[in-house]
């Protein structure tokens, strides 16, 4: 099963992405997740991305694609993937075409969550995860169930991500609105495109998604 998961920063796609990894034994691709690694390992690619990513706006066309090509090659993708992040332009829908069509792979289905764009910047900014195991948490709305103490394994220590502040929000929910948002028509005309409240309690979404997929 292949599938995308679009909507705007804080829809909540690495949270339901992670779920759905459980689950079905399919893979979350996240590039935000993998640009972070580049950065954090101090390669050329990642000294790139850094700058961009700080300031809200989105790395090259070209640099994604061909970092999410040579991705899907991986053994660990071969029984599924879900892409969370990616897509993000027309152009980079294009090429994800091409790729398929190249590696001969089929899109099963693009799950658009829908969300209301003001409550995205307290979801955002209220965010931070797990440093051990990445396990993602909420000031607000989904706290660890021990105060301090990560649910899944144990671990004691939380980060936030530096993009993840109150002025770069907006420039990545306007970045979502131009560059993304039209990619939503792209698949509603190819006929893959199912919608879900993403408003919704995390338990709830996570129930829409699966009665989508069965
Ligand atoms: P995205 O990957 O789309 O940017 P996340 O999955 O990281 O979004 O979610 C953003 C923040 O909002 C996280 O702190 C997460 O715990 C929280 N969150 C996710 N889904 C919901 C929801 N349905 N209701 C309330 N908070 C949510
Ligand atoms: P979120 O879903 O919370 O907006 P991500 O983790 O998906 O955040 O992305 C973080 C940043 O990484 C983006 O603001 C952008 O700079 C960069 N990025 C991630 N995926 C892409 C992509 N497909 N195309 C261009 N830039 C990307
Ligand atoms: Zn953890």
């Amino acid at each position: 099963m292949k599938l995308i998961l679009l909507g705007p920063p804080g829809a909540g796609k690495g949270t339901q992405a992670k779920r759905l990894q459980e689950s079905y034994s399919i893979i979350q691709l996240s590039t935000g997740d993998m640009l972070r690694a580049e950065v954090d390992s101090g390669s050329a690619l990642g000294a790139q991305a850094k700058e961009v990513m700080e300031s809200g706006e989105l790395v090259s066309d070209e640099l994604i694609i061909k970092m999410i090509s040579s991705r899907i090659d991986k053994d660990d993708c071969k029984a599924g993937f879900i892409l969370d992040g990616f897509p993000r332009t027309t152009p980079q829908a294009e090429a994800l075409d091409v790729m398929f069509d190249e590696k001969g792979l089929k899109l099963d289905c693009v799950i658009e969550m829908q969300v209301d764009d003001e409550a995205m910047v307290e979801r955002i900014t209220g965010r931070y995860t797990c440093s051990a195991c990445g396990r993602g948490y909420h000031d607000s709305f989904k706290k660890p169930d021990v105060e301090g103490v990560c649910n899944k394994c144990g671990g004691t220590e939380f980060s936030r991500r530096a993009d993840d502040n109150a002025e770069t929000v907006r420039s990545r929910l306007q970045a979502y609105n131009e560059q993304t948002a039209p990619i939503i028509s792209y698949y509603g005309n190819k006929g893959i495109l199912k919608s879900i409240d993403g408003m919704a309690a995390i338990d709830d979404v996570t129930k829409q998604m699966k009665d989508l997929i069965g």
